[in-house]
């Protein structure tokens, strides 16, 4: 007999948390929750589709994961801390191996963050993931995309273009799911910065993560602060394992365009940049590279040894969804 709703989320979904601000958790018509005095609500929201946000035959495990993972990445954006997560799961039927690996991905991921499952809704359909998660900042301490002056230094963390290349690996048929490559393990398990995302408050002017690619999120940062900006392209930080597999123009498309790797793109005020700059990264435990400037008027224009360079936006079939 097929699992009903109710099993199913009695089942996988009702964990104890040892948070103390869930009143009531998974079970009750709507979970009851004490968010802290003083400090803002945030609040992200996304839903992953499959063969449109993960690849048919996805192991369960990562979408679980992934489908915490780029919320979480949201809330890291913003500096805040997370709390509580909802998920709303639409699966063509409730087969108990798959259901048993996604929830241990998504439970894995929830406690290295601290983060209490708080409510659930399954229903029949195609496979479709929405997760909602709640996290806290300091209102006034809250990062946004809209800050970031002319004059500002632009950074982004890690190695942009790694789960991209993993993407592709695995589309080409180099490499399959099974395999321990880092450019597909890093495809199938995003990791949220946000010790980052805490690490940026009261430091970076604007910031945001990059889920679509880092040269069209760097476009919109600039557009939501109404300024332009300027990307080097010789400075682009270029993960030795993509070298490895991709001559250096493949390697910029896929730093540039390519998505799924869930770093952080920020900017601060250039004085004193560097110094800041290694106090973030010694606290957030994660590299970042200044790739850039923030300048008047509008647009992303790419530089090359500081002269212009035409780079064409997506043009990598690879990653047409
Ligand atoms: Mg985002």
């Amino acid at each position: 007999m097929p699992l009903g709703e109710f099993e199913v989320i009695a089942r996988y979904f009702t964990r104890a948390t040892p948070r103390r601000d869930v009143l009531l958790g998974v079970g009750d018509d709507a979970a009851l929750l004490a968010p802290p005095p003083g400090q803002a609500l945030v609040a992200a929201t996304d839903t992953l589709v499959e063969g449109r946000h993960f690849l048919p035959g996805t192991p369960p495990l990562s979408v679980g994961h992934n489908a915490l993972a780029v919320n979480l990445s949201d809330l890291a954006a913003m500096g805040a801390d997370p709390a509580w997560a909802l998920l709303a799961l639409s699966l063509p039927d409730p087969d108990e191996r798959w259901l048993e690996e996604f929830a241990g991905g998504l439970h894995a991921l929830a406690t290295r963050h601290g983060v209490a499952l708080v409510g659930g809704d399954t229903v029949s359909g195609p496979l479709v993931v929405t997760v909602a998660v709640l996290g806290f900042v300091p209102a006034d301490a809250a990062l946004r995309r809209s800050g970031a002056k002319p004059g500002d230094a632009v950074y982004v963390s890690g190695t942009p273009g790694v789960a991209a290349a993993g993407l592709d690996l695995l589309r080409r048929g180099v490499m399959t799911f099974e395999s321990r490559d880092p450019r597909v393990q890093r495809m199938l398990f995003a990791e949220p910065r946000l010790a980052l995302g805490r690490a940026l408050r009261g430091r970076a002017s604007a910031a945001m993560d990059v889920s679509d690619g880092l040269l069209g999120d760097l476009d919109k940062l600039a557009r939501a602060s109404t300024v332009g900006a300027v990307l080097e392209l010789e400075r682009l930080p270029i993960a030795p394992m993509l070298a490895d597999a991709y001559d250096r123009a493949q390697c910029e498309r896929l730093v540039l365009h390519g998505g799924d790797d869930y770093e952080l793109l920020f900017t601060m005020p250039a004085d004193g940049a560097a110094a800041r700059a290694a106090e973030i990264a010694e606290q957030a435990g994660c590299a970042v590279h200044r790739i850039g400037r923030i300048v008047a008027g509008e647009g992303v224009r790419c530089l090359r040894e500081g002269r212009e360079e035409p780079v064409t936006g997506g043009g990598y079939d690879h990653f047409a969804h």
